[in-house]
Order: structure tokens, then C-alpha cells, then sequence
């Protein structure tokens, strides 16, 4: 049963006219599965309804054609149809006990209208921002009162799709409510502009106007950014964002508020720790009486409660924390805290969102899956009768595998060669920022050791003879991948043979020794991976004191984390390092103590200090077992075996959470006729 001192956290909250029955609270966040993958939204949402979140919020929600964000996949409410695609989702959250908000949107300037092709709107003339060759046009008279009113329609057909909270949205730079309250982008000379009080007119015209449509049957919700963290550049806790607060006090019934931009509001693990915006937000309930909601990527009840009783916060607003455990709150409640998946702070939910796909999750491999595939995240469907199933390697990928078989009644064997588990995981968790990343290992670790039916075994390097001999129905080969010291990534296709001019030290050698294995220097990072571990490396090798210059090919330091929001402080912290860096550049030559670089656009070169070269440039899957094994496939019937896959990185290298979710659709697919791979296999 629940811990009493718990109990706080399933108080029921008034929010104006609704009442949601406890303080957890599904902020608006993307999925990647907007109005093109609607469906999977509705059942991804109703499945946090399901999972006990008090209130389940949609993603941003455009309301007319002018605010149109194509490519991406957001929420459209644009006309008719979209109600009656809503209404799915509104009455799946509501059958499972929850409120149901939607997070109404126009992007003004942050919007290119690709699609619909009308001239953006903005408070002034001003360049989109997006890297479109647009402007947007300054709003007139006539356009403000046109706004109002898609703003009002929008509201109502909320309403009618039986959304319980309708928001109104000055957050994240993102949106024209809140383009008209910075002077940045609001240098009008009417009404509109000008003094706070009128750059706040707008807001308070569309809260009326709003207030008007829903009637009192919907709460009214702000969503507002408190900081920017710009300075006086731009909206500040202790200037205009408290200035604003204070001046629409009891406007709306429920503030969410949080940081803008949207890099600063989802900060990674790497660059901040659990509860990171209170210092921000905790004014807001000073000013107000209406209950207040934010974030902080919480995943310990023990700080929920904390920052309850502190009054801090009314509810516990979660994104990402209700992505990698949709049942968070249902856990709480029944008491299995050890049960919990706590997000790890990757943000590899947000690059769904960025590189406009469904997105996925470390640690939940079931995310956007829920109606595609029918997964659900707490339930697999045990096998119709006794089978044998061994693991080989626990990393990510062999954990998961293993939880989800145990899962579904299989007696697993689990067996790794090395002296810890978690592969990967535990080794890149010991980088700079990376430590929650042994979550992953850490949960499955934790439901694998309560399990009856698994037996571990570290220490065990398992041969094509061991494999064969233990006689077991079902074989997952999880024994990952190296990575390669020969330069092979996308920048040369083919093995550097001046490598072999100077030293190298390979990425695992670091992993595992530590920055000592690079020498005192002077260290070539040269990363072609252009994800986080280059740049992690680097960050670890200059912390240690050693002169450390950072390659890449690509124009940005890490380039693929623009898509994690990381990217700018990764920049960031690296110049605070002393990291030089030097981009657009691949390798042309080594000597014993210099590395030649060439720049990818002409001839030019220069000849770079180095003693040490840290290639970081793509993996190989470790293949040996997996070969020695087919060679021996006569014998496979033989031995029992009827299934042998290679899983995660061993089959093809990626990110942890394509390991995880290789792990878990192995354990899933067992038993299942259909090829888990094909186009029939999901909807
Ligand atoms: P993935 O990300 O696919 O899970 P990892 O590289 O994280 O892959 O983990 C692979 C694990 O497999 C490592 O912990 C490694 O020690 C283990 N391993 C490698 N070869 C063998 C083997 N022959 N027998 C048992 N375990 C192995
Ligand atoms: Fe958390 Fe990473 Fe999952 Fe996002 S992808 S919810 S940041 S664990």
C-alpha cells in the first residue's frame, strides 16, 4: 500500500469549473505524432490517463492555416474534422478517469506556413525564425481582429471536442501571444505596442475572448514562460515575467509556467538535475491564488511532496517523466516506488519531435507504440506455454530482452562476459552529465533480480559450444559493437592508413580507463559520429587538464544533438573548457606528434599538436559469436534451438534506446507468426 506521507500528492485539485483527481499533471508536450498520426496520439495520451495522471494535455494545437508548422507533426484544430478527431482522444482520456487539456497555438513568426503558403503574422515586420527565406508581415487592425476571432472558433470547437482545459500559449518564443509581449519583436507604436501594459493587451483581449467561448464548462489555462534566461534581453523572473504574472493574477483558472526557450524549459540531464526551474517558478504562487503547475523533470515522490509542502507548486507537471514511466502516478500510489522508470534526461523524446518522427524513449520502448503496435507499457502477453530463452550480453538491449521474456513467463538465463552489467550503459554513464543514464541498466537490473524465473550469470563470456550446449528454445545475441580506430564513419568510407603514422586511442579504451588512456596530450578528438560522445570525450579529456582539440567534419560541434536541444550548451561548455575547435574539417595526414586536417569544402589544411588521436567515427557490430554460431547451424535443431537473433548494437549500432527497444520487441515478437518487422505487424 501507499505511504501516507505520500498521500498529499492524490489530493484532488479545483481548477476552475473541473476538478482533476490528483496533482499529477500531464504538461502539453510533442509527440511527433500530431495530426498525421493522430490515432497513435490519442491512445499514446490516453494511456498516461490510464497510468493515473490527473490531467493529460495534447501538444501544441494550431488553430487555423496561418499558424502552420509543416513539416512537423503537431496538433491541428484547424476546422470540423479535427473535433471529431480530438473527440477520440478527449473520450479515451475521460474513460479512463482523467482531464483532457489541449494546448491552443498560434506560431506567429515561428512558422514558415509551408503548406497553407499565407504570409506569417507577427506583431511587426520581422524575418521568421526559421532559416526560410520568409518574412512575416506586421499585423494591422483588421489582422489582429481576424486573429481574435481564429483564436475564439478554435476555443470553441475545443469545447466541442471535449477538452476540459483550453490553454492560452505565451511560452517558448514560439508563439505570437508571446511575440507581442517582447519588445524584441513588438515595436509597434499603437495600442499594441509599446508600454508592458500595452503589449499585454492582446493576451488580455484572447483570455476574454476565450473565457467567452469555453463558457463554464472548461477551465482556462495559461501557459507562460517566467524566464528566458537571456537577461535583460529578454523576459526575467525578477522583471516583466513577474510584472505579467501579476497582472493577469486571476485571470485564467490554472498558470503552467516554465522557462523559454524550448532548450531551456527541457534542459538535458547533462546540463541540469531534478527540479531545475523552481528557482524560476516559485514566485508565481506568491502572486497568484489559482493553482499553479510546473516542471522539473521530477521522478522522485519524495521531491513532489517537498515542493507541495513548500507551496512551491500545486501540481507536478511532467513531460518526459510521464514518457518513460506512463504509470509514474499508479505506482505511487500502490506503492511499488521500486517500480518506477525514471526518465534519464536524454532527450531522445524531444528528437522525435525534431527529426518529425513518432517519437521514442530511452527507457520506455513502448512509447508511440501503444495503437501502432498495441504495446503497453506495464503489460505483455505471456506465452501460451513453458519455453527456455538465453541471453547473451546484458547491455541494454540483452536487460531488456531478458525483463520483458521473464515478463511473459519464459525461464531466462542472462549471462554477461564482463565483471558488471549494463554494457554500454554503465561505462558511457561515468562521462561527464551522463550518470542517471544508469537508470536504464539500474530498473531492469532491479525487476530482473525480483524475478523467479531469470538466472544471472556476469563474468561468463559465452562461446558458440556454451551457446549450443545449454539447449535453450530461444537465443538473443546482445554482445554490442566496437568502436572502430581506422577513421570509417561518413566522412571517409574508407580506412585512413596514415593513422598508423602516431598514436590512437580508440573510444572503448576511454571508456574504460578513463582520460589517463589518451596520455598528457596534446588529444585530437576527431568526431565524426557527431552525437554526444565526441564532445562528452572531449569534455572529460579538458576537465582532466589535458589540451584537447576538437574535429568534425559537420559544421556544428555535435552536430545531431541540435535534435536533443543540447547542442548550444555543448558548444558552450566545451569553449568554457578550453576546447579548441575546429569544424568542416576531416583528417588529411599524421606524424608521430601532428594530425593534418583538410577542410571538406577546398584544399585547405592545417597541422594540428597531437601526440594522441581519438577517433570517434561510427562502431562494428562484434560478429565473432554470431559467426561462429552459424557456421554451426546444423546443429542448431539439434541442440533445441529454434530461434537465434542477433539484437542492439551487435545487429546493427545505434542509440540505447534503439537497443531497448530491439531488446523488448525480441521479447515481444516470441510466439508471434507475423514478422514483427513487416508492414503487417503494426497499423
Ligand atoms: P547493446 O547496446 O546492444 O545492449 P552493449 O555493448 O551495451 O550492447 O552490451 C553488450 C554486452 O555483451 C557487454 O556487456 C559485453 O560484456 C557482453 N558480451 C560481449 N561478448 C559476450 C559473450 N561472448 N558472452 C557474454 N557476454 C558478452
Ligand atoms: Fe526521459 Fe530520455 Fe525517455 Fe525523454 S527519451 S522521456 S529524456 S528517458
Amino acid at each position: 500500500m501507499r505511504d501516507p506521507r505520500y498521500d498529499i500528492l492524490f489530493e484532488p485539485v479545483a481548477i476552475g469549473p473541473v476538478t482533476t483527481r490528483n496533482r499529477f499533471y500531464q504538461v502539453p508536450h510533442c509527440s511527433g505524432m500530431g495530426h498525421r498520426y493522430a490515432r497513435s496520439d490519442a491512445h499514446m495520451r490516453a494511456m498516461k490517463a490510464e497510468g493515473g495522471w490527473g490531467v493529460v494535455s495534447t501538444q501544441e494545437t494550431e488553430i487555423h492555416p496561418s499558424s502552420d508548422l509543416t513539416p512537423s507533426n503537431q496538433g491541428r484544430i484547424w476546422d470540423g474534422a479535427d473535433v471529431r478527431v480530438f473527440r477520440e482522444a478527449t473520450d479515451l482520456i475521460h474513460e479512463r478517469g482523467s482531464l483532457a487539456a489541449v494546448q491552443l497555438v498560434h506560431n506567429g513568426l515561428h512558422t514558415a506556413n509551408r503548406l497553407s503558403r499565407i504570409a506569417p503574422y507577427a506583431p511587426s515586420d520581422a524575418v521568421v525564425d526559421l532559416d526560410d527565406p520568409v518574412q512575416a508581415r506586421g499585423m494591422d487592425k483588421a489582422d489582429i481582429r481576424e486573429f481574435r476571432r481564429w483564436h475564439r472558433e478554435a476555443a470553441i470547437r475545443a469545447r466541442e471536442a471535449g477538452f476540459d482545459i483550453v490553454y492560452v500559449y505565451a511560452g517558448h518564443d514560439m508563439t505570437l501571444l508571446m511575440h507581442f509581449l517582447l519588445s524584441r519583436h513588438n515595436h509597434r507604436i499603437d495600442e499594441y505596442g509599446g508600454s508592458l501594459e500595452n503589449r499585454l493587451r492582446l493576451f488580455r483581449e484572447v483570455l476574454a475572448d476565450t473565457r467567452d467561448a469555453i463558457g463554464d464548462r472548461c477551465a482556462l489555462a495559461i501557459r507562460f514562460a517566467v524566464d528566458e534566461l537571456m537577461g535583460s534581453a529578454g523576459i526575467e523572473r525578477d522583471g516583466e515575467g513577474r510584472d505579467i504574472v501579476a497582472a493577469l493574477a486571476e485571470e485564467p483558472d490554472l498558470w503552467d509556467v516554465n522557462l523559454s526557450d524550448w532548450s531551456n524549459d527541457s534542459q538535458s540531464a547533462r546540463f541540469s538535475q531534478e527540479g531545475y526551474q523552481e528557482d524560476y517558478t516559485r514566485f508565481v504562487k506568491q502572486v497568484t491564488t489559482k493553482p499553479v503547475v510546473g516542471v522539473g523533470r521530477y521522478t522522485s515522490p519524495d521531491t513532489m511532496v517537498r515542493v507541495i509542502r513548500q507551496g512551491h507548486l500545486d501540481l507536478i507537471g511532467a513531460a518526459r517523466p510521464s514518457i518513460a514511466d506512463p504509470f509514474l502516478p499508479l505506482k505511487i500510489r500502490e506503492g511499488r516506488i521500486d517500480e518506477i522508470r525514471e526518465c534519464i534526461g536524454c532527450n531522445i523524446c524531444v528528437a522525435g519531435d525534431n527529426i518529425v518522427a513518432p517519437m521514442r524513449c530511452t527507457q520506455n520502448p513502448t512509447i508511440g507504440e501503444e495503437w501502432r503496435k498495441g504495446w503497453h507499457p506495464e503489460k505483455v502477453p505471456a506465452l501460451a506455454g513453458p519455453a527456455t530463452a538465453l541471453i547473451v550480453g546484458g547491455g541494454p538491449a540483452g536487460l531488456e530482452a531478458a525483463r520483458a521474456l521473464a515478463q511473459r513467463g519464459a525461464s531466462v538465463i542472462i549471462a554477461d562476459a564482463g565483471a558488471e552489467w549494463g554494457g554500454r550503459v554503465s561505462r558511457e554513464s561515468r562521462l561527464p552529465g551522463l550518470s542517471s543514464w544508469a537508470r536504464v541498466r539500474d530498473w531492469r537490473l532491479g525487476q530482473l533480480r525480483t524475478a523467479a524465473n531469470v538466472e544471472m550469470y556476469l563474468s561468463s563470456p559465452l562461446t558458440a559450444e556454451d551457446i549450443l550446449s545449454y539447449g535453450a528454445e530461444h537465443v538473443a545475441i546482445a554482445v554490442g559493437a566496437r568502436w572502430r580506430e581506422d577513421g570509417v564513419g561518413r566522412a571517409h568510407r574508407l580506412p585512413l592508413p596514415f593513422l598508423k603514422n602516431g598514436k590512437t586511442a580508440g573510444v572503448d579504451r576511454l571508456l574504460d580507463e578513463g582520460s589517463s588512456a589518451a596520455g598528457p596530450g596534446p588529444v585530437v578528438v576527431y568526431d565524426d559520429d557527431r552525437y554526444y560522445m565526441g564532445s562528452a570525450l572531449a569534455e572529460q579529456l579538458a576537465s582532466a587538464g589535458i589540451d584537447t582539440t576538437y574535429v568534425t567534419p559537420a559544421p556544428l560541434v555535435a552536430a545531431w544533438t541540435v535534435n536533443t536541444l543540447e547542442q548550444a550548451r555543448i558548444h558552450r561548455r566545451l569553449l568554457e573548457l578550453g576546447v579548441k575547435i575546429r569544424l568542416l574539417s576531416a583528417l588529411a595526414d599524421r606524424a608521430a606528434e601532428t594530425v593534418t586536417i583538410r577542410c571538406v569544402y577546398s584544399e585547405a589544411t592545417e597541422v594540428i599538436p597531437c601526440d594522441v588521436l581519438v577517433p570517434v567515427t561510427a562502431r562494428l557490430p562484434s560478429s565473432e559469436l554470431w559467426t561462429a554460431l552459424q557456421a554451426r547451424q546444423e546443429e542448431w535443431l539439434d541442440s533445441g534451438l529454434t530461434r537465434v537473433e542477433r539484437i542492439g548494437d551487435c545487429l546493427a549500432p545505434g542509440t540505447i534506446a534503439a537497443a531497448n527497444y530491439s531488446g523488448h520487441l525480441f521479447a515481444r515478437s516470441l510466439g508471434v507468426l507475423e514478422d514483427a518487422e513487416s508492414a503487417d505487424a503494426f497499423r
